[in-house]
């Protein structure tokens, strides 16, 4: 069997609606899959720790990395950059490593314009009801924050129909068990059984 370049995953949704959930749990059970780690130029959240949860830089540090073309993508979201460096997927993904990226819908559409294979999922809360509550209950940001955050998640989700996979993160188990089929679904596709069988296959059509 043939080394198979690691799969591309987009993860976005509305603040709150439980991606950083939903991934870290989904790592803790595969050790085939990394998250890629961004840099941003907010500032970190109590527990957040550098390098682990982000690469936490300044605005002029984050536009030296812009000009030294250092990045796959970044965007503004909220009032900060936040950006994917090429070194934060390239390896992982050279060495099959399944690769998620926590970003947003502008950084979404760059990624598929350089890399027309990745995956890509939106999640959505179940109601805004409960989207304001897991950001309140976060307990991490303040109520200026959390209200912008509510005011965004309208224009995130209008684009949502930009994406390949729609999942609902009511219960939590249910949405982490239908990415884990999105996953395997990805891992059995053509492009992907063709490189890693590709001796099987010459063997049977010769
Ligand atoms: P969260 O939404 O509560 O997880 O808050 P964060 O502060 O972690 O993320 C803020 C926004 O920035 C979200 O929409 C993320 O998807 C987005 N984001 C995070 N990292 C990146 C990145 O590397 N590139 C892009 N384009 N967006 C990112
Ligand atoms: P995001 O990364 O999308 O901003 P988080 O993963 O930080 O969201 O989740 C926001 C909050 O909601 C966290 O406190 C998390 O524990 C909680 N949460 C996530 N998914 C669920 C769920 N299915 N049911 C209840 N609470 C959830
Ligand atoms: P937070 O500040 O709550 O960690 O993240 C806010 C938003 O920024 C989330 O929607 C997250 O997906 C997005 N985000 C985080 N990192 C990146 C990144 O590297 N690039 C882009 N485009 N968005 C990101």
């Amino acid at each position: 069997m043939s080394q198979v370049r690691g799969n591309l995953f987009i993860l976005s949704a509305p603040s709150g609606a439980g991606k950083s959930s939903l991934i870290n749990a989904l790592l803790q059970q595969h050790s085939d899959m990394q998250v890629s780690v961004s840099h941003t130029t907010r500032a970190p959240r109590p527990g957040e720790q550098n390098a682990k949860h982000y690469h936490f830089v300044s605005e002029a540090e984050f536009k030296t990395l812009i000009d030294n073309d250092d990045f796959f993508e970044w965007a503004q979201v909220f009032d900060n950059y936040y950006g994917t460096s090429k070194a934060a997927i390239e390896q992982q993904l050279a060495n099959g490593i399944d690769v998620f990226l926590d970003i947003d819908w502008q950084g979404a559409r760059q990624v598929r314009e350089l890399a027309p294979d990745v995956t890509t999922i939106f999640i959505l809360p179940p109601s805004k009801a409960e989207l304001e509550n897991r950001l309140t209950n976060r307990g991490q940001d303040s109520a200026d924050v959390i209200a912008g955050r509510m005011a965004k998640a309208q224009s995130e989700t209008s684009h949502f129909d930009e994406y390949d996979y729609l999942v609902v993160n009511d219960d939590f188990d249910t949405a982490l068990a239908e990415i884990e089929t999105i996953v395997k679904a990805k891992r059995l596709s053509i492009s992907a059984q063709r490189v890693k069988h590709n001796e099987l296959i010459h063997d049977l059509l010769k």
